[in-house]
């Protein structure tokens, strides 16, 4: 009995996520197919509305529909701190503790030489821009690792 090829496509697209391996994909792919075709249509959608809309919000590089996020276009931030973190969800935990009323920069990753991930990886040239921008205090949030 063989795949029909479209499922092996499908199989294949699935192994893009991280740790996702060929076991995980198939089983993601025959649920998708098999149990769920309404999840399944709604995940194609929105990943393809996603993939089109969604892009780095100039000033902070995070997600961002538009040319500028809504946190760095609003007028109730204060611009003299900038607060450097690694991804979106670092950033979205300081929101929820309440604690911070600065700008934001989102490196979406951090050094990790190990794994190739050099400065020039990093969009360190667009932080200093922005810190020389805003000319304010930059506050390091990176995580407690080696590499933050
Ligand atoms: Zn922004």
């Amino acid at each position: 009995m063989s795949t029909p090829s479209s499922l092996e496509d499908l199989i294949g697209a699935l192994r893009c996520l991280p740790g996702v391996g060929p076991k995980s994909a198939q089983r993601m792919a025959y649920h998708l197919l098999q149990r769920d075709k309404q999840g399944a249509m709604h995940l194609s959608r929105s990943l393809d509305h996603a993939v089109n809309t969604v892009k780095h919000c100039s000033k902070c590089n995070n997600f961002s529909e538009a040319e500028v996020c809504s946190m760095c276009s609003s007028s109730r931030r204060e611009t003299n701190l900038l607060c450097v973190v690694e991804m979106p969800a670092d950033l979205l935990m300081m929101e929820q503790a309440q604690c911070y009323r600065g700008m934001y920069f989102v490196l979406m990753g951090r050094l990790s030489p190990l794994d190739g991930v050099g400065a020039s990886e990093l969009p360190l040239a667009r932080l200093q821009r922005r810190a020389q921008e805003l000319s304010c205090e930059v506050i390091l949030a990176t995580n407690f690792t080696v590499e933050g």
